[in-house]
């Protein structure tokens, strides 16, 4: 039987990691894998030690990526190779979306666009696929509300739903049998400033290891007005800006707890609340 080719968004999170680990190990007779990493710069180091390690134990051949913004021109993000040694640490694509298109927030929700979408759908095109060539998306069956509205037209397919039904405790429960892990808690996961992120995450942060804003504050002060419209911008939900996350932080408040699900928390208080796709990032 002709193998079909297949590409793989890998986030850099645990659930992504075990869709990698699962498919390569119960679907290999049925594609050509092709493993995907977009990195924008702002991911934990720890995050992208897991990414280099995952690829290497699991034998995913992966391919880094970073976005290529082209300033002055009406064309999105293409891409870059990379790897996890070259890989930017510091947000330098971050920097040139937002100098582009200005600071994301949930009124300009464009960083995944440009930092992840884009530059897969690029090079997707470069190996001489359509955009919308079938990518699998490491989305549980206990997070289905955060599949996207174009996931369909993007060809995402969610293996961890329909295939191999799983949820989060049986994630962590199987990242606990593994001779290695993520290293970092849940809160730092993806961008670890990501202005998705619930306002006890970021509070959290703020006070633990307050010098992870110092890009998102920067951004703030030389890009304020960068990208369409002229009016301000700030990352946080509420008009909130980096200062007033770490204002709210002075004030005592009970610190995120992993233990806790997502659910119960937005119910218990709004700072909890996060987007309908929870805090990640993720190609649909
Ligand atoms: S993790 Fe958050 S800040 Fe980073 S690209 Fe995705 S949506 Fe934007």
């Amino acid at each position: 039987m002709k193998k079909e080719a297949l590409f793989v968004s890998f986030s850099g999170g645990r659930t992504s990691a075990y869709m990698c680990w699962w498919l390569l190990n119960n679907k290999a007779d049925e594609y050509n894998f092709i493993f995907v990493f977009a990195n924008t710069g702002q991911e934990h180091e720890k995050t992208l030690e897991f990414v280099n390690e995952c690829d290497k134990r699991f034998g995913l051949n992966l391919v880094w990526i970073e976005a290529v913004v082209h300033h002055g021109e009406r064309i999105g993000s293409t891409h870059k190779i990379v790897s996890f040694e070259t890989a930017s640490r510091k947000g330098e694509p971050f920097e040139e979306v937002i100098k582009k298109y200005g600071i994301p927030n949930q009124d300009y929700p464009h960083c995944n666009r440009e930092l992840k979408l884009n530059p897969i759908f690029s090079y997707k095109r470069s190996l001489e696929f359509k955009s919308n060539h079938k990518m699998a998306v490491g989305i549980r069956v206990d997070e289905i509300d955060r599949i996207g509205p174009k996931a369909k037209e993007h060809g995402c397919i969610h293996p961890l739903i329909k295939q191999r039904p799983i949820t989060k405790p049986e994630i962590v429960h199987w990242w606990t049998f593994q001779s290695f892990d993520l290293g970092i808690s849940e809160e730092e996961g993806n961008c670890v400033t990501c202005w998705k992120k619930s306002i006890r995450k970021l509070m959290t942060i703020a006070k633990r290891t307050p010098e992870q804003f110092n890009f998102f504050r920067r951004m703030e002060s030389q890009y304020s007005t960068a990208g369409a419209g002229n009016d301000p911008r700030v990352f946080f939900r509420g008009h909130n800006s980096v200062d007033d996350i770490f204002e709210e932080a002075k004030k005592p408040f009970k610190e995120f707890n992993e233990e806790l699900p997502e659910l119960q928390l937005r119910m218990l208080d709004p700072i909890d609340f996060s987007n309908g796709c929870s805090d990640s990032c993720e190609a649909a």
